[in-house]
């Protein structure tokens, strides 16, 4: 009898679907492996499955080779994908962005803008410019989705309930961009449906797109996914990144790495006695304790 119990408990419990999507800009640095490590052990500990997904959309930005390296140092650091990684730049990919594209479109949501960055210097929130106007879509132009002053409202695993209107932090916003190029707020959404991700965990430096995703995910008829963002790792006041050049983590020592990345994240790893890779991501699945990053907004390295 009890197991029947526990088949049935499963049965009716969405399967947790998690992900790690690093962009191909750069190698691996202790802020992202944090990334990984973090969507890694809540994926583990719900149970779940973990994906990886190139985030590879902005072509101008991907330095070649580092799709491998990143992949390389997951594996070595004991983080296997359970299902094959995709990239934004397969075109199975790019043809659902262009789906949805047109399905936008067709729904009479976008519109073309002429507008420069020259333009749009200093400005955070887009003023709608080109929305009513008669735009030339010979020039060059990018796409925009309308939006309206509308709340969107979350309740962040870690941050707590948060609220956010686009309509104060980026008005009508770019979903191709001039080059051709499809906007990351779209690509994600697309993604993150496609892989079937129940929750989004990722560092809280992006949570602010959090709203133009839900608007996206909604207008397209998609699940909400839940949202864990957890705090930025920050050295000397400033976010360990690679635009800071934040050094980028080497394959050598996994352990002490991991042991480090752990203690960020506020785990207390203890000294194991074998002192293996597999022994010690395999101790921070079992023993994640994700309340322990609760309303922590950024931990100092
Ligand atoms: N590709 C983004 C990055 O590397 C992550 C985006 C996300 O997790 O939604 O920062």
């Amino acid at each position: 009898m009890p197991n029947q119990a526990k088949t049935w408990s499963k049965l009716n419990k969405t399967a947790y679907r998690g992900r790690f999507a690093p962009s191909p800009t750069g190698d691996l640095h202790l802020g992202s492996l944090v990334a990984a490590i973090a969507s890694y052990c809540q994926a583990r500990a719900n149970d779940g499955a973990w994906l990886l997904r190139i985030e590879d959309i902005d072509e101008t930005r991907t330095v070649p080779g580092t799709d491998q390296a990143i992949i390389q140092t997951l594996l070595k650091f004991g983080m296997e994908p359970d299902e094959p990684i995709i990239y934004q730049t397969d075109e199975l990919r790019q043809s659902n962005y262009q789906a949805v594209l047109q399905q936008l479109t067709e729904q009479n949501l976008t519109y073309p803008c002429v507008c420069t960055r020259k333009k749009l210097a200093g400005l955070n929130v887009y003023p709608g410019y080109c929305r009513d106007q008669k735009i030339d879509t010979s020039l060059l132009h990018s796409i925009r989705l309308k939006t309206a002053s509308q709340e969107f409202k979350f309740n962040d695993l870690w941050q707590g309930l948060q609220t956010q209107n686009m309509a104060m932090q980026s008005g009508d916003f770019n979903i191709k961009r001039k080059d051709g190029l499809f906007c990351y707020q779209l690509a994600v959404v697309v993604d993150d449906a496609a892989q079937g991700i129940t929750e989004v965990v990722r560092g809280i430096d992006i949570m602010d797109s959090t709203s133009r995703q839900m608007y996206l995910i909604d207008l397209l008829g998609l699940h909400q996914p839940n949202y864990a963002h957890f705090p930025v790792i920050t050295k000397n006041g400033s976010k360990l990144s690679k635009q800071n050049h934040a050094k980028p983590i080497t394959n050598e020592d996994p352990y002490t790495t991991t042991h480090l990345a752990l203690q960020l994240l506020q785990q207390e790893p203890p000294n194991l006695q074998q002192k293996t890779q597999s022994n010690l991501i395999n101790w921070a699945s079992k023993h994640w304790q994700p309340e322990r990053l609760r309303h922590l907004s950024e931990i100092n390295y």
